[in-house]
């Protein structure tokens, strides 16, 4: 090599370590103290299958088009204006001809409550996605779907619900004690209830995931402002977990994804530290996530499970699919009979669900110090010291699912246009 060129060189891979410190992001995940996983509220009454609160209202039938359908979405809504009163909703809207409706066009619509980090240009928020739908099936005649997937919404409802003041409290200290929100608090949730999951006929490409499909292409085609840090609503998904099958007793959670194995086994390990401090009342002794001890190279992407998360995966989407599916035996035994109802639900295993989805949305929103305690409940402490961060990765990982680079310079807020709530095609009365 010539000395100037060398010289050239030097400087340039100097340059580009500088850079790739720069630039190196940090997935981060926090997990929470014990006495937090013990103060974790349970869903208790609320999940009472006649008359709770959050879950009754979801088992009756909800075929796209129906009454049923209509209440439940409105549920949904009230429970999100009245006790998420922080959360943004909006609707995503579509209308498709199905193989037994003919020529009539069926409406379908995707609901979304989020929770975004305040004064964050829109574009630079990744969020933590937690996915389930609320249709039901056509058939059988009367069709719950108690698993499917009325407890997985009723979970998120709750689990939301278990952090909605912490996440008040971290971003309001974060504010007072006047960190960069722009730089350090790029995080937001969101859960999103997609509709139209169910094939009215027999379950093909066109006939299944009416919803999944219209908002996987409008949130692709959704361009975030100049600049941003994630170029469309889709790129903002830092992580879509969706949740379907789950209230059966003994469920068997496979991971099928290496590249979001570690997310996988976060949750595995959250299971096994809920069992230890007593907060898991279902009966089973065996592991629910059964793949925690896989390397990611160990884990094979099962091929056919077709579900909402596929419209999303085929365009780069990470993706957990926590689905009980047993190798051999396929999904619960309820599944798509008209034993799939509430009194089928094993309800000490939906509430551990819940419990669950709260304990992890609360560990990657790295809310711990800001959640209730065993010892003291709503206790504020100042902000976390970075450096405190619990990073959950083994050596095998890929670098690849670390998270995007956040921007280091402030930049012109836009007028958020790719966020709008279409409230055109429905109406929800908020009394
Ligand atoms: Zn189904």
């Amino acid at each position: 090599m010539f000395p100037a060129f060398s010289g050239l060189c030097g400087h340039f891979l100097a340059l580009c370590l500088g850079l790739s410190l720069v630039l190196t992001p940090i997935q981060a995940y926090q997990q929470l103290s014990d006495d937090t996983l013990r103060a974790l509220s349970r869903p208790g009454d609320e999940f009472d299958i006649h008359n709770g609160a959050v879950l009754s209202p979801f088992l009756q039938p909800r075929v796209p088009g129906t009454s049923g359908h209509a209440a439940v979405l409105e549920h949904m809504v009230k429970y999100v204006q009245t006790t998420l009163p922080k959360w943004e909703i909006a609707f995503q809207n579509s209308t498709s001809k199905t193989p037994v409706t003919g020529n009539k066009d069926i409406p379908f619509v995707n609901l979304i409550a989020r929770r975004d980090p305040p004064g964050v240009p829109v574009g630079d928020i990744a969020r933590l996605t937690l996915v389930a739908h609320y249709d039901s099936k056509l058939e059988p005649e009367g069709f719950i779907g108690a698993i499917d997937s009325a407890a997985p919404c009723a979970m998120l409802l709750h689990a939301m619900r278990n952090i909605d003041e912490a996440l008040t409290q971290k971003w309001a200290t974060a504010e007072e004690h006047g960190i960069d929100m722009t730089l350090e608090e790029t995080r937001g949730i969101q859960i999103i209830f997609l509709d139209g999951e169910e094939a009215f006929q027999h379950w093909t490409a066109t006939d299944s995931l009416y919803g999944a499909r219209s908002l996987a292409e409008s949130w692709d085609s959704t361009i975030n402002p100049a600049m941003s840090t994630f170029k469309t609503e889709l790129a903002s998904i830092e992580m879509f977990v969706l949740l379907d099958l789950l209230g059966s007793k003994d469920p068997y959670i496979q991971s099928f994804y290496p590249t979001t194995h570690w997310a996988y086994r976060n949750l595995g390990d959250l299971e096994r530290r809920l069992r230890a401090v007593g907060q898991f009342k279902s009966s089973g002794a065996d592991p629910w996530f059964v793949d925690t001890l896989k390397t990611s190279r160990e884990v094979e992407p099962l091929g056919g499970l077709q579900d909402d998360h596929i419209p999303f995966l085929v365009r780069g989407v990470d993706v957990v699919h926590v689905i009980d599916f047993t190798p051999h035996k396929g999904f619960p035994s309820v599944w798509h009979t008209i034993e799939d109802d509430g009194e089928h639900l094993d309800m000490p295993t939906v509430e551990d669900w819940s419990v669950l989805v709260a304990g992890f949305a609360a560990e990657w929103m790295e809310l711990e110090g800001h959640m209730p305690t065993a010892d003291a409940p709503g206790r504020e402490t100042p902000p976390r010291d970075q450096k405190s961060r619990k990073i959950t990765r083994t050596p095998d990982e890929p670098k690849s699912w670390r998270r995007k680079p956040s921007v280091s310079t402030r930049r012109p807020s836009f007028p958020d246009t790719s966020w709008r709530p279409c409230f055109g095609a429905l109406r929800v009365d908020n009394d």
